[in-house]
């Protein structure tokens, strides 16, 4: 089986529920409080072992009780975690999530041990990275660490698939030139070229990060499905019709389907089907993690 290395964020979520977000200044009283397993580098392995995918993570945690909790939940579900370094004097990344009955939320992440990854700890697990097929990453760790990344990527034949998100201002393009599969969102697409997205546009748009090096581009476009451009075709991919219920891990749970299926073989229209029938399930979902599907969910779901 083809081995897959995340390189990534690890955060331990605080979902609060409020009545409505408070104004500047007021205190208000939440009606419940959550708490769950998150990250984009973590909801995207567990993605992927879930679905059976030999998935290996390179990350850090605080050595406190959430970095324990953290570490835990990935050899749950199946995540080889010999690659997660452990920081004192620090703690583990959090995110604080206010949700309002309306549905409207706000977020404040603290990246905490996210941005203590060093080019220490990538080289103290080299062979994980070498030694796989394919390395997923997205920009939730420091930019420096993900551009060494791609570079030994590039060096040792890996293939680099990158979910740029979130998109931030020491973003620079020149990294799509060693970077095989880019996924990014709408709202990512728009501030990576410096232009606001539409169907009409976003063929070009996509083809702009194609020019500048990066094999192929999949644009999510949440219940509009995802748009695919590669040297040879333009395609749009729409959703699976389905009653969403919370979208939380939509795109965590197709950018790790995808890349696990791709690890398998598949062609990638084929992994982009996948994805969509994964991302679909998970939306149907409460939950991050919790709601991502097993490869016998997605296999026996029937539309
Ligand atoms: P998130 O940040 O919530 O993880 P995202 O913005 O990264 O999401 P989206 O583009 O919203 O990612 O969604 C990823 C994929 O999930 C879409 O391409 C689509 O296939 C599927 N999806 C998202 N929302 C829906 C929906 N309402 N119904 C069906 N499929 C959906």
């Amino acid at each position: 089986m083809s081995k897959i290395v995340v390189v990534g964020s690890l955060n331990f979520d605080t979902s609060i529920h409020v009545p409505h977000l408070p104004a500047k200044g007021e205190t208000i009283i939440a009606s419940h409080l959550s708490l769950h397993h998150g990250g984009k580098g973590a909801n995207q392995a567990v993605a992927i072992a879930r679905l059976g995918g030999q998935v290996s993570f390179i990350g850090a945690v605080g050595n406190d009780e959430n970095g324990h909790q953290l570490i835990n939940g990935l050899k749950k579900a199946g995540v080889d975690t010999t690659g997660i370094a452990i920081k004192d004097n620090a703690h583990t990344g959090m995110a604080f999530v206010c949700v309002a009955h309306s549905g409207e939320n706000n977020i404040i992440v603290y990246p905490g041990t996210n941005y203590r990854i060093t080019k220490e700890d990538i080289d103290r697990n080299r062979p994980l990275i070498t030694d796989a097929d394919y390395c997923l990453l997205q920009l939730e760790i420091p930019f420096e660490i993900v551009r060494y990344v791609i570079g030994i990527c590039h060096e040792a034949k890996v293939k680099v698939v990158l979910n740029p998100a979130p998109v931030s201002a020491d973003f620079d393009d020149r990294i799509l030139a060693h970077v095989d599969y880019i996924l990014p969102n709408e709202t990512e697409l728009a501030m990576m070229v410096g232009e606001s997205v539409t169907m009409e546009n976003i063929g070009k748009l996509a083809s702009s990060l194609l020019a500048k090096g990066c094999g192929h581009a999949i644009v999510t476009l949440g219940e509009n499905g995802s748009f695919l451009v590669d040297p040879v075709r333009q395609e749009h991919f729409p959703a699976v019709k389905v009653k969403a219920v919370d979208t939380t891990a939509a795109g965590d749970s197709f950018i790790g389907a995808f890349t696990y299926r791709l690890a398998s073989g598949d062609r990638i229209d084929e992994a982009i089907r996948f994805a969509t029938k994964a991302a679909a399930i998970t939306v149907t979902r409460h939950g991050a993690q919790d709601a991502l599907p097993s490869l016998e969910e997605v296999k026996n779901w029937l539309v």
